[in-house]
């Protein structure tokens, strides 16, 4: 092993052919689609108050199985879990100017929606072994104009939602929670996801379980439900018939998922629980390979919690490899494994917080009297999120392949020839 060559050095591959891609679609959503084609029925919403409002067969159908599933008193198809983050900050009151406190390792949607209702969205730190909000730095990041807690379960590890939980009940707050890529995962034996007061899962074409777009919203707040769907379905033209006193943020959306999409959701909800435990035994296996690999950190899992592995994040400790990340990457790519990634999101970076541009040219909301404070986008706010961005994060997006072991085997072989060739790559 130690004599091999790098592939980056000119030897040979360890990858030399793609793993297969995954595809969780299969025969029976190719019937469930068949069936909701030849019956003509593509959709059934009304945007007005009819018993039409609620969507057709199969919307209503596939939401009553998931408030089953995911053991809820309510469930709200949506077209993207995109539409689904803004629909849950419309739903719980939020007023133009109020801070909601959200993750920067998180992909760009969890921050927007926050925006879409003019409210300010304040970046707190995370936590290094989960990359979870960091509770810690939430009750830091409090100011008296925060309504509520924005908490993602990155990369399928469920956030510390009892200490998120407790200090929103201190303060007043709302929590929304993005399982976006945790479903089908438990935190102390609860469902990830429903125990916020809102929160909820993505259909897209990359996560656990899709149909293609979509995405679902799950409460077990009575109220929260009724304002979720009538954003959802145009609630401006739809509260007078419907005898809605309370109209703040009911200026509906056009969020209505598809009743192919549903009936293919149903089937792709059966099969959840699978796709999370094959995922989970790939990830282990995969563990254990590179566990004894020095300066690499493979995933952390903290007690009582199941991980779905949408990515299978790892930490290196670069002062005790004695190389730059980036130069890993590089090795490790060069020996054939794809779908590595140096850094995730530090989203407080991006040109819209950074410049302060969202509405407009002129920086609305944040130089608007609706903002009532100077909110400090800066680098350094978020120091633990930007190191591991910088300098010592390296995923690999389990999300991408169908890995067989012989795949598994193949990527800790690669990450093996690297570790071995350290001294080569100084
Ligand atoms: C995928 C994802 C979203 C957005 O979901 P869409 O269905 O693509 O709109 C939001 N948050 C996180 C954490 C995601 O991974």
């Amino acid at each position: 092993m130690t004599s091999e060559k790098l592939a980056l050095h000119g030897g040979a591959k360890t990858i030399d052919k793609p793993f297969k891609r995954y595809n969780p679609i299969g025969k029976d959503e190719v019937e469930a689609a068949k069936a909701v084609v030849e019956s003509g029925v593509l959709s059934k919403f009304l945007g007005c108050w009819d018993e039409d409002f609620y969507g057709g067969p199969k919307v209503q159908e596939f939401e009553r199985e998931c408030e089953k599933y995911f053991g809820v008193k309510h469930a709200v198809t949506v077209n993207s879990w995109t539409s689904g983050l803004v629909a849950a900050v419309g739903a719980i009151g939020i007023e133009p100017g109020d801070e909601i406190i959200v993750s920067p390792w998180t992909m760009c949607a969890s921050a927007t929606a926050i925006l879409h209702w003019n409210a300010i969205p304040v970046f707190a730190d995370i936590e290094r072994d989960t990359f979870n909000l960091d509770p810690k730095s939430v009750e830091a990041n409090i100011t008296p104009y925060t309504k509520a807690i924005m908490a993602i379960d990155i990369f399928g590890h469920s956030c510390d939602i009892d200490a998120l939980m407790e200090i929103a009940k201190r303060h007043d707050l709302k929590v929304i929670t993005d399982t976006a890529q945790a479903p089908g995962t438990f935190n102390k034996g609860r469902v990830t996801g429903t125990l916020s007061h809102v929160g909820g899962y993505s259909l897209n074409y990359h996560k656990h379980i899709h149909t293609g777009e979509g995405g679902i919203l799950v409460t077990n707040d009575d109220v929260i439900f009724e304002r979720l769907q009538l954003i959802r379905n145009h609630a401006e033209a739809v509260v007078k018939d419907k005898g809605v006193q309370n109209l703040s943020n009911m200026i509906g959306h056009n969020f209505r998922l598809g009743e192919i999409e549903c009936a293919i959701g149903l089937s792709q909800l059966k099969k959840l629980k699978g796709f999370v435990e094959s995922r989970q035994a790939a990830a282990e296996r995969l563990a254990a390979g590179l566990k004894e690999l020095k300066g690499l950190r493979t995933p952390v899992i903290k007690d009582g919690v199941t991980h779905a592995y949408y990515m299978f994040p790892m930490v290196l400790d670069c002062d005790i490899l004695g190389v730059a990340r980036n130069q890993i990457f590089n090795a490790l790519e060069a020996e054939g494994v794809t779908g590595l990634a140096v850094g995730y999101a530090n989203v407080h970076l991006l040109p819209l917080y950074q410049k302060k541009i969202a509405y407009g040219s002129k920086g609305f909301p944040w130089s608007s009297d609706i903002c009532k404070r100077e909110v400090n986008y800066a680098k350094g706010i978020c120091p633990v999120a930007e190191e591991l961005h910088e300098r010592s994060y390296l995923g690999y997006e389990m999300c991408l392949n169908e890995l067989e072991n012989n795949d598994i085997d193949l990527i800790i072989a690669a990450f093996k020839k690297v570790w071995a060739n350290l001294d080569t790559l100084k």
